[in-house]
């Protein structure tokens, strides 16, 4: 039996719907207190066409999200929950065989471990940077060898396609955060050496 839902040789079917996912994905990251990186993730199981979970970054539930603490970056980064973490805390079990879209911020090293221990098979969202001194451009390349390793398909978000899809950010925020923009196209030539084919 055919499943009625496969992209298996329909591509122009997969990108339509990928870009509806990451419009998703960044409808959700406004809904984050963070003010300086509003990340959103939604968790997809293509097979029957269902959003599973959606995350945003931010604190732990009853956990006061203030402005003083959103604003203390350090003390910041120790206390919030990445958005991919919450959309896989919501999705428990369900998480496998997902596909994961995530917008704001490349998939940092943490989220990795936890997107393939989850048995997400596919990772749409943005593409770090090769050749930054950027600590998320670095964990963010970390977390596409792991996932590579892993097996787990991982499909670059241009800014291109930002523009296209009408969610790059306003001007401001743009200039504050070289994230916002994504690069233009991801060059996946910086892991093969040692990639082993
Ligand atoms: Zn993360």
């Amino acid at each position: 039996m055919t499943n009625p839902n496969t992209f298996e040789n329909r591509p122009d079917k997969q990108a339509k719907w990928d870009g509806r996912y990451i419009g998703l994905a960044h409808h959700v990251a406004q809904w984050s207190k963070d003010p300086r990186a509003k990340v959103g993730a939604v968790l997809v199981n293509q097979a029957y066409a269902r959003v599973v979970a959606t995350g945003f970054n931010g604190f732990p539930s009853n956990v006061e999200d203030s402005a003083e603490r959103l604003e203390n970056k350090a003390r910041k980064l120790q206390m919030i929950l990445h958005a991919e973490q919450n959309a896989l805390l919501h999705a428990g079990r369900d998480a496998r065989q997902c596909d994961a879209y995530v917008v704001g911020k490349p998939v940092c090293n943490v989220c990795a471990t936890l997107l393939i221990q989850s048995g997400v098979r596919r990772v749409v969202a943005a593409a770090p940077r090769a050749g930054t001194d950027s600590y998320w451009d670095r964990v963010g390349l970390l977390a596409i060898e792991m996932m590579r390793e892993a097996g787990v398909e991982f499909v670059p978000i241009s800014g291109t396609q930002l523009d296209v899809l009408g969610l790059n950010r306003d001007e401001a925020r743009r200039a504050e955060d070289p994230f916002v923009t994504h690069q233009a196209e991801f060059d996946f030539g910086v892991f093969d050496r040692g990639a082993g084919g």
